[in-house]
This record gives structure tokens, sequence and C-alpha cells, in this order.
């Protein structure tokens, strides 16, 4: 979409913000009246005010979810009924997609040409899930001919979808999408830090043809509305993308209450491999500072370890720190800005904090490491690269879900493997060699859900994505990340 600055600030001005729950087809205040300040990070500046939801709410949403379940309305309609609903949904978020997009750059601070992105991407996972669902069939098992055993899906029933503040509106639809198509009632709650889109998009489904009390809209903190989700015995599957921290709470919630099924999508500390055979070390770095500094570097499967042979390391460190430049946070309404705000100021001082601890524990940083912009009362750091850092280090360890980048060196192929493998996390990991057999060989020897060969963070939603270790549990997006959102049930029938 071409636009122009002025035009984008214009828009911005004129934008009026929906900042309450959705719950039966309704938009509603809290049940206490409580709201929370919604702040945009690149100003400081109050956009809103959200209602606060709590364990009422989400008792009202549970109840609404399983009416509209148990009556059938979605749950019971034909799969090609479902699939023109969705697709109806899909088009007219498209239809607003300059103002959704304004919605999330004003929210978490993201640059708008990446919202602009991020709801095309919401839309494309939205219409593969509308599409596929009129065209999956059961299946007859192979028994004695004396019997019909019949293996069917079903609708698991009531979903709770929690989200992380980096990707709202994609992870919204990435969640909404096959927990609908497959017949369910869903409550979502989005992050409190940037919940405006997933609102937004309540009442567009609601208009695109989905009942009543099939999808709600929860805002509200995770200690209050989410942990109430993660308890509720009414709730049938959690879907939840975020820390590995709270994602641990979700299993917890679900041991203390009703077994729920949970899936998880939780935090990475992505191994990003360069050997000495790469073809073109300018793309090598190129797309490893894009991989690194995109959206912030708030981004769960960001290449943030880069591991590189000893003998090219200095090369690449000088090309890194080159590219990093075009990475100078700017104002995210600007269509030429390509790095935002940091989320808020919480996350900012996280930031700052582990930058600190880099340098403290003897990492050598070779650029940025500021904060910067701070006229604007907003929350930008530059972009970050630290070399020589040891595996060891708290840099390379945790996930700082920010603009730092630290750089790691190895001797050979089987310490490559061993620094990559050495986290508790494994969710991606990228590689490049110009040698299909260390590919392969490295590919498999790598404990990530993703590996991406000579290009980072690669996958669409045709193909699944989620994590090894504690990086979470199940798959997201292709036919596996239906699976969650489904009952298996046998039917076996004994003829006579
Ligand atoms: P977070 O874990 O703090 O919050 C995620 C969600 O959980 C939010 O909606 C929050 O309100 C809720 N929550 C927080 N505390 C809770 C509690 N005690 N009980 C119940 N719910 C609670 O994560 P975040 O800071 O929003 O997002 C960043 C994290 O998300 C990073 O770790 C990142 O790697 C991860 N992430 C993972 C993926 C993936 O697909 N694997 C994608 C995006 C982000």
């Amino acid at each position: 979409m071409e636009i122009t600055y002025a035009d984008v600030k214009t828009k911005a001005k004129n934008l009026r913000f929906k900042n309450q729950a959705f719950i039966n087809g309704h938009y509603v205040a809290s049940a206490s009246g409580n709201t929370f300040d919604c702040i945009n990070p690149a100003t400081g500046q109050v956009l809103t005010h959200v209602a606060a939801c709590d364990r009422e709410d989400v008792d009202k949403a549970v109840l609404a979810a399983r009416h509209a379940f148990d009556k059938g309305v979605w749950s019971q309609t034909a799969p090609e009924k479902r699939k023109q609903i969705l697709l109806a949904f899909a088009d007219s978020i498209e239809k607003h997609q300059l103002e959704l997009a304004l919605l999330e750059t004003l929210d978490m601070g993201k640059p708008i040409s990446d919202s602009l992105n991020d709801v095309t991407y919401a839309v494309k996972s939205l219409r593969w899930n509308a599409e596929i669902i009129d065209k999956i069939y059961d299946q007859i098992a192979p028994t004695d001919p004396n019997v019909l055993a019949l293996i069917t899906r079903e609708p698991i029933g009531v979903v709770g979808a929690v989200t992380p503040w980096n990707f709202p509106l994609y992870l919204a639809c990435a969640k909404i999408g096959p927990a609908l198509v497959t017949g369910n009632s869903v409550i979502i709650k989005p992050a409190e830090q940037s919940p405006l889109t997933t609102i937004f998009i309540a009442e567009l489904a609601a208009n695109a043809g989905v009942p009543e009390g099939v999808l709600n809209v929860i805002p509200g903190f995770g200690e209050t509305a989410g942990q109430a989700m993660g308890l509720h015995a009414g709730i049938d599957a959690i879907s939840f993308t975020g820390s590995t921290e709270v994602g641990k709470l979700f299993l917890k919630y679900s041991a203390d209450s009703n077994m729920k099924r949970v899936s998880l999508e939780c935090g990475g500390k992505s191994p990003n491999i360069v050997l000495t055979d790469c073809e073109n070390l300018d793309q090598v770095a190129k797309q490893s500072a894009a991989g690194a500094f995109f959206n912030q570097g708030e981004v769960c499967c960001a290449p943030t370890r880069l591991l590189v042979a000893d003998s090219i390391r200095d090369e690449l460190v000088t090309k890194l720190v080159n590219f990093s430049k075009e990475f100078q946070p700017g104002d995210p309404l600007d269509p030429k800005t390509v790095m935002g705000a940091i989320v808020d100021q919480t996350q900012l001082q996280r930031v700052l904090k582990y930058i600190q601890t880099g340098k403290t524990e003897g990492a050598t940083l070779v650029t940025g490491g500021n904060q910067v912009r701070q006229d604007t009362g907003g929350c930008f750091v530059e972009p970050t690269i630290f070399s020589k850092v040891h595996n060891a280090m708290t840099i390379a360890r945790e996930e700082i879900f920010g603009p730092v980048l630290s750089v790691l060196s190895f001797k050979d192929e089987a310490e490559a493997i061993k620094i990559a493998n050495d986290t508790h996390y494994g969710l991606a990991a990228s590689l490049w060699t110009n040698d299909i057999n260390k590919a392969h060989r490295i590919a498999k020897a790598l404990r990530a859900g993703v590996v991406s060969v000579n290009c980072i963070n690669s996958g669409d939603v045709t193909t699944p994505f989620g994590g090894y270790k504690q990086s979470g549990i199940g798959r997201e997006s292709s036919f596996y990340g239906l699976e969650h959102y489904l009952e298996i049930k046998t039917t076996w029938i004994q003829l006579s």
C-alpha cells in the first residue's frame, strides 16, 4: 500500500479507538467498570482507556461461548458455511488494512510499513484456514469386516486464546482462524500492552456472520483475566503465545483446574550459524541484521545468537555494523521508518539492563547500546551488537526481546552445533553454507522447530511453527495447527 507520511499522520489523528470487551456479540464495559491506560510507546501519550476485565467478565464470556457451542449455531454449521463466513471476515480485515495498521503502530510502536504487512499476513492466515476446512475427510479404520470403526474429528469446545504484544493482530488471527474454522467458540485475551486491534476485529467477525457468543474478546491483565482463563473449568483448551515463564503457569492452571489441553508458543534464543563456505557474506550480514532488528528485536524466533566461524568473524562483524545503520529508530508513523519504539517503559528498561549486563560480563560492544529519541517521550533503543560473546554470558542465554545481537565464534562444525544446542530454548535456527552435505547434517543436529538454510526465519502458513524444549508444546500453522482445536472420536459399530 502506497501512503505518505503526511497522510498517515492525518489519519492517525482522526482514529477512533474501540476499547471495551466484546462478549456475546456486543461491546461492553468490564463488570467492575475498571479500565487501564493504553499508551503510545512512541510518545508516552495515553491513547485511550481500555476495559480491565477480570474473573467476572471471563465467567460471562465462557457462559456465552458455551451456550453458543451447545446450541450448535456455529459448531454444527456445515464446514462450507464456516469457510464462507471466515473468508468474509478476512475480506473485512483487508478492507480495514490501514485503520488496523495504524492502531497496531500507535498501540505497540512498530513501523507502519511492518503493521501493514502484518495485516496482510493475518488475512492470509485466516484465508488459508478458511479454505482448508471443507477439504478434510475423516477416516474409517482397517478393522475386521464385521466392524465399522469411524475415526472422526470434533471441535474441542470452548477455546481460550492468550496472545503477547509483539504481533497482536497476526497472532490473534493465527489462533482465531483454526479455532473457529474447526467449529469451536473462542475467548481471546490480548496482551495489556497492545489490545486495540484484537478488540477492533471482534465486530468485523460479527458483521461477517460469526454468531453471538462464538468470538469474545476479554482485554485485561495477565495476573487477573489471563489467570481466570487458565483456571476456568468451562474452557476446554488454551492456546497460549508468550514467555516461557507464563507458559509454565498455564500448565499449572490446567493441572489445578480441569486438565484443559494447553498449547504453548514461547520464547527463543535462536542460533544463526555462519560457516566459512557460505556464498555471499554481504547477504548473510544483511539478513542477519534484519533478523535481529526487525520489529525492534521483539520477535520470538529472532536469530539473536550469531555463531560465526573464527576466521571470518571480524569481517562479518564489520559488515553487520554497516547494515545495522539502516535500523536507526524513527517515528513509527513514517512509512520510511524500519525500526520503531520498544513496546513500553518496562520493556525499555529491561533491554537497557541487558545491554549493561553484556558490558559488565565482558562482551565487546561494537555498535549501539543507547536509548535514543528521548525528546519524543518514547521508548527507542539503537540497534546494538556485541562481539566476543561466550555462550555462558547472560546476553547469550536469556531472551532480551529488544534490538540486541550477540556474536559468538566457533572453531569447527561440532563446536557450532554444541553451542547452538546449548540453550533451554529450541524455537528456530539458521544456517549458512554452500555445502549441501553440511547443510543437511547440521540441520538434522539442531534441536529447533524450524531450521532455515541460507535464509532467516523462513516459513509461512503452509508450514508448521513451534518449539522444541522450553520454546513450547504443539505447532501452529499448516494442517498441524488444526490439531490443537480438535478432539478425535472413534465410533465402533459392530455389524451383525
Ligand atoms: P508474556 O508471557 O508476559 O504475556 C503473554 C500473555 O500472557 C499476555 O496476554 C499476558 O497478559 C498474559 N499473562 C501474563 N502473565 C500472566 C499470568 N500470570 N497468568 C496468565 N496470563 C498471563 O509475554 P509478552 O511479554 O507479552 O510477549 C513476549 C514473549 O512472547 C516472549 O517470550 C516471546 O518469545 C514470546 N512469543 C512467542 C511466540 C511464538 O510463536 N513462539 C510469538 C511471539 C511472542
